[in-house]
């Protein structure tokens, strides 16, 4: 930060760098862009575990009153989450046996619905979901597929390739050499449009992305465009960005 004038610019989003290093800071800066070419993804944000980036990308997709339908041989940790975390936050979860039922998942989606999640590999089951198919079925609802890749690693195998909007990881499995590091990771694939209705958390104007002193009040969508759930998973881990309508 160079100057007062700088750092207002880089809290208003109005100038690109480093602010706070919560946020962003150069050396997680460099395992995120790479982890995101490795996925070919657009961009990702890093978090202090895996269960940290799997809480995080599905919180931010299903908001209070969201459902996810999941695969029910995730990470056991991801099931105890999604069954009897999420739900105090008013998020519900539809578990399908297999996730390769895509009659069944479509049959699931409803309204409410705001994402498919499911283990591109389960661990520990090894079955392997039908990211392809998935994505269809996901694309054609509106709604985003957001694969955990951990297992795999990008190295194996690229869901984002294959039609995923989002691949979270546990770094601190593979792609760092199990548990020599302990580390989280979503990845977007930046082609998901998120402003729509079925997302009002995208479109509705918000503190965390505001500067009402210079330049007014904003939605993540108004001001981050495709980049809009990349920067709520970023902006929402490190500040309070509850709604609020626009001083006059
Ligand atoms: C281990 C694991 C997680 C959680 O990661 P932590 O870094 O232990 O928090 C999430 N998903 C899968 C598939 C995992 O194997």
């Amino acid at each position: 930060m160079q100057s007062a004038a700088h750092g207002d610019a880089l809290s208003a989003g109005a100038a690109e760098g480093f602010s706070y290093f919560r946020v962003a800071n150069p050396t997680l800066d460099v395992l995120e862009r790479r982890i995101a070419a490795l996925e070919g993804g657009r961009s990702a944000v890093a978090f202090a575990s895996g269960m940290a980036a799997v809480s995080a990308a599905l919180l931010c997709a299903a908001e209070v009153g969201g459902r996810i339908i999941a695969a029910r041989n995730l990470y056991g940790v991801s099931v105890d989450a999604m069954d009897s975390l999420f739900p105090e936050f008013g998020i519900e979860t539809d578990f399908v046996d297999d996730i390769n039922d895509l009659a069944l998942v479509e049959l699931l989606i409803g309204p409410d619905t705001r994402a498919i999640f499911a283990e591109s590999v389960a661990n520990p089951s090894t079955e392997v979901a039908d990211v392809a198919a998935l994505a269809s079925v996901a694309h054609r609802h509106g709604i985003p597929l957001i694969i955990d890749n951990t297992v795999p690693t990008p190295y194996l195998f690229r869901p984002i390739e294959l039609g995923a909007d989002v691949a979270v990881h546990s770094p601190t499995k593979g792609i760092s050499e199990h548990g020599n590091a302990l580390g989280g990771i979503v990845v977007d694939a930046g082609r998901f449009d998120w402003a729509t209705d079925r997302y009002p958390q995208f479109t509705r104007q918000g503190v965390g992305v505001s500067d009402d002193c210079n330049d007014g009040w904003h939605s993540f969508a108004s001001k981050f465009g495709i980049d809009a759930y990349i920067r709520h998973v970023r902006i929402s881990n490190t500040c309070a960005h509850s709604a609020r309508s626009p001083r006059r």
